[in-house]
């Protein structure tokens, strides 16, 4: 028998749906990748429910509160926002709790539009933002229920975090990218 790991590890959960917005000219953003052709979903950022339900398995996972504590949907600054840079600034501050991704899964439950095609970007896009593998998965309501009927979009997301050691005790197992509090979002912006 080995020792007992002295690393730990948390696992979070995360859910959001948003409704279709009425709004014909908002885009549809689903994890950072605007979807053409579709209308967008209603909400005070971006509506992308997919950054938030990770977002929010985020906090969980460090014991932070949920995204509506860190910013609050009546606060003038994130009108419009795109939630990347809300899930950047989740990111450093998880990070600051002395914690670190190690993954995330993610579904996103949707009767249309057909988001197969688009699922690759989203791991991408993701994955850069935690520096850690995110999958996303895509499935639908089968016809049943708000989803079903094409009301809402949903999003579940689970993710471990591994608590970063400064003794050196983890240093054996590093991830991949080491974010820094306060380091720079990435910058690419919403299209
Ligand atoms: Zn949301």
């Amino acid at each position: 028998m080995s020792t007992p790991q002295e690393v730990t590890i948390r696992v979070g959960q995360g859910f959001d749906i948003h409704t279709f917005s009425t709004d014909r000219h908002r885009p549809l953003v689903i994890g950072g990748v605007t979807i053409a052709g579709s209308p967008g979903l209603a909400g005070h950022s971006d509506a992308d429910v997919l950054a938030h339900a990770l977002a929010d398995a985020l906090l969980g996972a460090a014991g932070l509160g949920d995204l509506g504590n860190h910013f609050p949907d009546d606060d003038p600054a994130w009108a419009g926002a795109d939630s990347t840079q809300l899930l950047a600034k989740v990111v450093d501050r998880v990070a600051e709790a002395g914690f670190g991704p190690v993954n995330a899964d993610c579904t996103v439950i949707a009767e249309q539009p057909r988001l197969a095609p688009h699922l690759p970007a989203m791991r991408r896009r993701l994955t850069e933002i935690l520096s850690s593998p995110v999958n996303v998965k895509a499935t639908t309501s089968e016809g049943i229920g708000p989803i079903g009927n094409a009301e809402a979009i949903a999003a579940l997301a689970v993710v471990l975090v591994r608590q970063r050691r400064s003794d050196g005790g983890s240093s054996r197992t590093s991830s991949r990218a080491e974010v820094q509090p306060g380091s720079a979002i990435p910058s690419e912006s919403a299209r």
